[in-house]
């Protein structure tokens, strides 16, 4: 028997690298590009899992034919980090030796190492495994991560706890036609619209909750803003003593993510000349007082909600006025939110609830939830719902839950807006669509 010794195996950055100038040091990647500038001199610059590192390779004496390692084959380089103020990062390694650990099998469908990756979308999603490894791609994904990641950590840091809930479910949260069904082992079950249910259940047992994982919706349409498969970042919280609490956690969250994200992701928000808003505080406007605003911009068929342009002319609105690139919207008609949506006292046909719009697109949904159980059973009875099929979950409300609530953040909504992209697709991995599900 054999004994497997704890080793970090950590990986070599450029600025790790720039620290070893003078002594002889190794990197291993994809060969990025070859640039032979004389007959026994040329560039190989590799692409790490981060970075662009530039070798050089001189001298005939070596023997090394650099056609050989074109794009994509897989190389560790070994030679000597030397300074050179005109690399990048300010070194270059001077190879003495390389090592091909694998090659490609044929030649890459569309060039990865131009600064602009030159191809449509649809491309680009047909070859996701290839367009991704693009440094301007990869940055955009690079950026997501942290996102995710600091919205965790912000969130961990006053006390939430993460959890993991399932995501084939007996009963749609939303309700409404958006949700796909599937068949287990003869029943009809869901697909989770959102973890709604089960961060209330949990609500009860953590205070304190949040989860990001994937959410599904049949929207039978493909829009700029709209996937079938998407990352929802929730949380949900009690007690609270007002649906605000809820817009000062999320306000609280974004500025934390806004602040840190450069701390971790500078190279790759220069990469792609993102400058990203600065949050002190976001204002607040009631849906009705929304909506005054908007009808003297733009016709809208439905008052008791906002379409896609009603998004855009507020937000405009809101950044004349006050400078800001986000606008808390309360107090959304009942009608238009569902069962579990707290009313508010003062007036039945609006609810404790909120959207939180960033430069013309919604990224939130949120809002206070009815925690007394004769409300809740009184509420799915009046929107012709049988509370006996909504029994586990009613059990929270039986046995005691306090005044809480909760949001749910699209995260690929917030990639596409922080990052200026045309479309949602640009801001998923592997986006799902009715038109797409591979690869
Ligand atoms: P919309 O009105 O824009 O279709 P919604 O109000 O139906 O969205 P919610 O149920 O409120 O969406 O979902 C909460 C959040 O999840 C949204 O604010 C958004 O950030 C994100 N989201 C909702 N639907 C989608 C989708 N189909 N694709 C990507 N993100 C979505
Ligand atoms: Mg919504």
């Amino acid at each position: 028997m054999e004994l497997v010794t704890p080793k970090a195996h950590t990986r070599q950055t450029a600025s790790e690298l720039k620290k070893q100038v003078g002594t002889e040091v190794q990197v291993t990647g994809a060969v990025y590009r070859v640039r032979e500038l004389s007959s026994n001199f040329c560039f190989i610059i590799i692409r790490t899992d981060r970075e662009l590192i530039q070798c050089k390779l001189e001298g005939s004496e070596h023997r090394i034919d650099p056609r050989q390692y074109a794009e994509g084959n897989y190389i560790t380089a070994t030679g000597r980090c030397v300074e050179e103020k005109k690399s990048p990062h300010g070194f270059e390694i001077s190879i003495q030796k390389i090592e091909v650990l694998s090659k490609p099998a044929a030649e890459m469908p569309f060039s990865i190492n131009q600064r602009e990756l030159n191809i449509g979308l649809d491309i680009n999603l047909d070859a996701r495994p290839i367009s991704l490894r693009h440094p301007g791609q990869r940055a955009i994904f690079k950026i997501q991560a942290a996102i995710a990641e600091l919205f965790g950590e912000a969130l961990s840091d006053i006390g939430f706890t993460k959890i993991h809930t399932p995501k084939i479910v007996f009963a749609g949260a939303e309700g409404g036609a958006n949700v796909f069904c599937l068949d287990y082992f003869g029943r009809k079950v869901f697909l989770a619209q959102s973890p709604q249910f089960y961060k209330q259940m949990m609500v009860g047992v953590f205070g304190r909750v949040y989860e990001s994982g994937p959410v599904f919706r049949a929207e039978p349409h493909e829009t700029a803003r709209h996937l079938n498969e998407y990352t929802s970042m929730d949380f949900e919280m009690g007690p609270i003593s007002s649906f605000t609490d809820i817009m000062e956690v999320e306000t609280y969250c974004l500025r934390h993510i806004l602040n840190r994200l450069p701390e971790i992701c500078l190279t790759e928000l220069e990469l792609l000349k993102v400058t990203l808003p600065y949050i002190i505080e976001i204002p607040a406007i009631r849906f009705s007082d929304a909506i005054e605003i908007i009808t003297k911009k733009h016709t809208i068929t439905d008052r008791d909600d906002l379409d896609a342009t009603s998004e855009q002319v507020l937000c405009k609105h809101v950044k004349q006025e006050i400078g800001s690139d986000f606008v808390f919207v309360t107090h959304y008609p009942t009608t238009k939110r569902p069962v579990y949506a707290m009313e508010d006292p003062n007036n039945p046909e609006v609810t404790l609830s909120f959207d939180l719009l960033y430069n013309g697109l919604e990224i939130t949904t949120g809002g206070q939830r009815i925690h007394d159980y004769s409300m809740q059973v009184e509420k799915m009875k009046r929107r012709g719902l049988n509370p006996e099929d909504f029994e586990s979950y009613l059990q929270i409300h039986k046995y005691g839950m306090p005044p809480h609530g909760g949001l749910g953040l699209g995260l690929e909504r917030l990639t596409k807006q922080l990052l200026g992209l045309q479309s949602i697709k640009e801001a998923c991995l592997f986006p799902r669509t009715m038109n797409r599900v591979t690869p």
